[in-house]
């Protein structure tokens, strides 16, 4: 008997150090949605709660930024030009603040009232096509950010013009990323990843290994999306992509993208492929959603120009091709660290251009 409880006593001690020792199952959902796949994964805390309150807001957030009907971005379409305000959803509000805020600091070159351009080209849809100079100059004239005005007092926005329309793609998926930051907060996850098709994602703490996430910055010519020139290991940081890789066609071998100059009407063309942004601290996704579309609009001169004094803490990248070699340009503002000093395994196709 004495043997039998020494036994029980050792098997019980053996779990429980299994139990402490090796890190907790993190739990993981995947799903379609804003247009995206898009993963959440939580390590601790309420993670069940986490993970389904966060994949609940993100099919709010897609639904409240879309153009179907009935939408505040479609109403808002509807009633262009004839001056009544629309009452607009505190989320989407938000997003038209924070957009008029980086379109008055970019000279427009971020601007949501791109949205006639974006509609014309229909870059990533099966009607894509390269429009006529007469259609371009009718879309363009449409195109201005003082032209959304919006009301604090009654969270209420209008289009002063006919044929005038919003497009939210460059900001939701940022604004979404602060969403799930303030989610996994309040259920007490520290550690866990959140990716938003990769082009917007946040690194909570650190990855099941006890490591800072390791994160891939897309080869933006290679077929596989998991092919990377480097990585960056984050802790507790947003980190977004933009570039001329991620929705496109060819025509007589020339690249159609979905990043807009909204002065020229055409996909921004300043010899960049890419850019990606690292952030930390508050409002930190949409902050890096919005600035890799700026930057990328801006080319790699203007754009360090422009994020040296704009006012945010933050990191860039530029990704450049000549010949068969990928040229990195980086770019810092306030806090943020060097990229040289934030990348690692960086390929062998890839070299630090000289400051
Ligand atoms: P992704 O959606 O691949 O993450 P971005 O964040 O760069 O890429 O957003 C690109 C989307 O933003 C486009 O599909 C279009 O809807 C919109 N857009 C394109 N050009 C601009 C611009 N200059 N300013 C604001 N929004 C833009
Ligand atoms: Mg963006």
């Amino acid at each position: 008997m004495k043997r039998l409880f020494g036994m029980l006593f050792a098997v019980m001690v053996a779990c429980l150090c299994a139990a402490c020792g090796a890190p907790p199952e993190p739990y993981t959902k995947t799903a379609v949605i804003m247009d995206t796949v898009v993963t959440i994964e939580a390590e601790d805390g309420e993670r069940e709660q986490a993970v389904d309150e966060g994949m609940a807001y993100l099919q709010k957030i897609d639904a409240l930024a879309s153009q179907n009907a009935g939408s505040d971005l479609e109403l808002l379409r509807l009633s262009a030009g004839n001056g009544q305000w629309v009452a607009i959803s505190p989320e989407v509000f938000e997003m038209l603040e924070m957009s008029q805020e980086w379109a008055e600091k970019t000279d427009g070159a971020f601007d949501v009232t791109v949205g006639p351009v974006v509609w014309l080209w229909g870059i990533g849809t099966e009607y894509a096509k390269v429009p006529s100079e007469a259609e371009l100059a009718e879309a363009r004239s449409h195109v201005g950010w003082q032209k959304l005005e919006l009301d604090k007092s009654a969270t209420s926005a209008r289009l002063t013009e006919a044929g005038m329309r919003i497009h939210l793609g460059a900001i939701a998926k940022g604004y979404a990323i602060d969403g799930l930051c303030a989610i996994f907060k309040k259920h007490g996850v520290k550690n866990g990843l959140v990716s938003l098709g990769g082009s917007s994602m946040y690194a909570f703490g650190k990855s099941p290994k006890r490591k800072p996430w390791r994160i891939g910055i897309r080869h933006p010519r290679s077929d596989d999306a998991k092919e990377y020139l480097a990585v960056a290991p984050l802790t507790d940081a947003a980190l977004s992509s933009s570039g001329d890789y991620e929705r496109y066609f060819e025509q007589d071998g020339v690249r159609y993208h979905h990043i807009f100059d909204p002065v020229t009407g055409r996909p921004a063309d300043t010899g960049v492929l890419g850019v990606t942004v690292i952030a930390t601290g508050g409002h930190a996704g949409t902050l890096t959603d919005i600035l890799t579309t700026t930057l990328f609009v801006m080319g790699e001169e203007k754009g360090k120009a422009f994020l040296k004094t704009c006012g945010a803490d933050a990191s860039a990248l530029f990704i450049m091709q000549e010949g068969d070699t990928f040229h990195f340009c980086a770019a810092t503002s306030g806090d943020a660290p060097a990229m040289q000093d934030v990348l690692t395994d960086v390929a062998e196709s890839a070299q630090w251009e000289a400051e």
